[in-house]
C-alpha cells in the first residue's frame, strides 16, 4: 500500500497476500511446481525473496490441464469469448467463436481472463503517452481486449487504470527478436552515458539494475533515447573484460542455475556487428558530434554540451549530477568515431481497465456488483498503481491468485442461483 500511495484496493491486495502461499502448493498438487529464486535483479539483493520460477513449466502447464480435465473440467481451445448473454439483469450464457464460427455456451457465470489489450494496436495507441513506434511489445499479442470489451457491454468499467507492463528497453533491428542481438543488446543493458531526444542526460543510468524503474525512465523520457560512446570504449570491449554486469546476467544465470561471471566481453566480434548495422536507425556512427547530432535529429549544442560534461564528472568519478555509482564513471567520450544506439520501450502487455471487488466482481463506475460477471490477472485493476511494480513475480501472482479467487467466488455464486 505504501508502495503504490495507498491507491491500491487495500482489502484486494490483502485476499491477494493472504492467498498465494496456498496458490503455490495448490498448484503444486495439480502438476505445476516452482521453485523460490534467490533475487534475479541486481538491486534486490537485500530484498524479500518473492520470485518463484516455473520449474519445467510446459511439462508442468500439461499436467495441469490433464488434471482439470480429470476432475470433470472441459477444455474449449480454439474458442474465443465474445459476448456475455445476459437476461433480467442475470447472466445466461456466453456468445463464443469457436473454430470461425458462433456458438452459445449457456452459463450463470463469466470470468473475464484474457490477457487485457495489448496485443489490440488501436487501444495500446489510445492509451500509450508515446508514439506506438517506440513500443516494442513482448506481450501476449492474442490479448485484444476482448474481455474489457464485454465488460463494458454489461455495464462494467473498462478504463481504471489501464496500465502498461514497462519492462527494460530494447534496441530494436531487422533482426527476429530483438533481445537475440547479441553485443548491442548486452551493451544496452550497462549504466553506459543515456541521452533523451534533446541531446541531454536524464537520469542515474544504473537504474539498468531494475527492469521496471528502466522501462518506466525511458517511457517517461518520451518512448527512446540513445546510449552512446566512443571508439575507445569498443577498442576496451574487444579485448579486454569490463567488471561489470549486464542486467540480464543475473537473470539468465539464476534462472538456468548457472554461476555469475560478473564480467562482460570481451566482444571480439563487437566492431563487425556494429560496424554492418550503422548508418540507420537504431545504430549510427560518426566521426564529427556534429554529424552525430544530425543523425539522432538533437541540436548539436546539447550533445557537445552533455558530453562535456559527463567527461568532466568521469574524470572526478562523481556524478553530482545523477549520483550514478563511481564504479561505472569510467569511460569518457574523447576518441572519434562516436557512436549511438536506440533503446526503445519495451512493455510486457497491459494490466489493468477493468474496475473490481475484492472478490473480482465487476463493478458498475458507481461500485454496484454485476452479478455473475468477474474479471481477473490483466484484465483486473486494484493491485498496480501506475506501472509493473518492482517485486518480482507479483504480476503472474496477481493473475493466479485472482484467477483462482474469482474461480471459488463465481462457483458459490453459481450454486447459490441454482
Ligand atoms: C516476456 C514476459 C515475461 C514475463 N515475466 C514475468 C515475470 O518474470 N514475473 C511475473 O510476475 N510476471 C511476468 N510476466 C507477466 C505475466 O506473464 C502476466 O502478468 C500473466 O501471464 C497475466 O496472466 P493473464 O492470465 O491475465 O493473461 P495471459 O497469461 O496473457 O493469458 C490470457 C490468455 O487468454 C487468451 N485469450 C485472448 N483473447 C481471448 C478470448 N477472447 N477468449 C478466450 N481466450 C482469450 C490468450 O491467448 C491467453 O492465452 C511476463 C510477461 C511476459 C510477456
Amino acid at each position: 500500500m505504501n508502495y503504490t500511495h495507498h491507491s491500491s484496493n487495500a482489502r484486494l491486495t490483502k485476499v491477494i497476500l493472504a492467498k498465494s502461499a496456498d496458490t503455490i502448493e495448490w498448484m503444486r498438487k495439480n502438476g505445476i511446481d516452482t521453485e523460490l529464486v534467490t533475487n534475479t535483479q541486481e538491486v534486490h539483493q537485500n530484498h524479500p525473496r518473492t520470485y518463484h520460477q516455473f520449474i519445467d513449466k510446459f511439462n508442468g502447464f500439461k499436467k495441469f490441464m490433464d488434471n482439470f480435465k480429470a476432475a470433470g473440467g472441459t477444455l474449449l481451445t480454439e474458442t474465443a469469448g465474445n459476448k456475455i448473454i445476459q437476461e433480467n439483469g442475470k447472466v445466461t450464457g456466453i456468445e463464443v467463436i469457436r473454430n470461425g464460427k458462433e456458438e452459445e455456451i449457456a452459463t450463470k457465470a463469466v470470468i473475464l481472463a484474457d490477457g487485457g489489450f495489448g496485443g489490440n494496436k488501436e487501444e495500446v495507441k489510445q492509451y500509450l503517452a508515446i508514439d506506438p513506434k517506440d513500443l516494442y511489445s513482448m506481450g501476449e499479442r492474442k490479448a485484444t481486449g476482448d474481455g474489457l470489451r464485454m465488460l463494458k457491454e454489461v455495464g462494467g468499467v473498462n478504463d481504471y487504470k489501464r496500465i502498461f507492463e514497462n519492462h527494460a528497453a530494447s534496441v530494436v533491428t531487422g533482426a527476429k527478436n530483438p533481445w537475440n542481438n547479441g553485443n548491442l543488446m548486452t551493451l544496452a543493458t550497462l549504466p553506459l552515458l543515456w541521452l533523451d531526444q534533446e541531446g541531454k542526460r536524464f537520469t542515474n543510468e544504473d537504474i539498468v539494475y531494475d527492469f521496471a524503474l528502466w522501462g518506466d525512465t525511458t517511457y517517461a523520457t518520451g518512448g527512446h533515447y540513445y546510449f552512446v560512446f566512443d571508439q575507445n570504449f569498443v577498442d576496451y570491449l574487444k579485448n579486454n573484460v569490463l567488471n561489470w554486469t549486464g542486467s540480464f546476467e543475473r537473470t539468465g544465470a539464476l534462472l538456468a542455475h548457472k554461476d555469475m561471471t560478473y564480467q562482460v566481453g570481451p566482444m571480439k566480434n563487437l566492431q563487425t556487428e556494429i560496424d554492418s548495422l550503422a548508418g540507420k536507425d537504431p545504430v549510427w556512427k560518426e566521426n564529427s558530434l556534429e554529424a552525430l547530432a544530425q543523425d539522432i535529429d538533437v541540436p548539436e549544442e546539447n550533445l557537445k554540451d552533455s558530453l562535456e560534461r559527463y567527461n568532466k564528472l568521469v574524470a572526478k568519478k562523481e556524478d553530482t549530477d545523477f549520483y550514478k555509482d563511481s564504479k561505472f564513471m569510467r569511460f569518457p567520450l574523447e576518441k572519434a568515431p562516436f557512436y549511438a544506439v536506440k533503446a526503445v520501450s519495451t512493455t510486457l502487455g497491459t494490466v489493468g481497465g477493468g474496475l473490481v471487488n475484492e472478490n473480482f466482481e465487476a463493478l458498475t463506475s458507481d461500485r454496484k456488483v454485476i452479478p455473475g460477471v468477474y474479471a481477473v490477472g490483466n484484465d483486473a485493476s486494484g493491485m498496480f498503481d501506475s506501472s509493473y511494480p518492482t517485486i518480482e513475480g507479483l504480476s503472474n501472482a496477481f493473475a493466479w491468485n485472482s484467477g483462482r479467487i474469482a474461480g471459488e467466488k463465481a462457483s458459490q455464486f453459481v450454486k447459490k442461483e441454482n
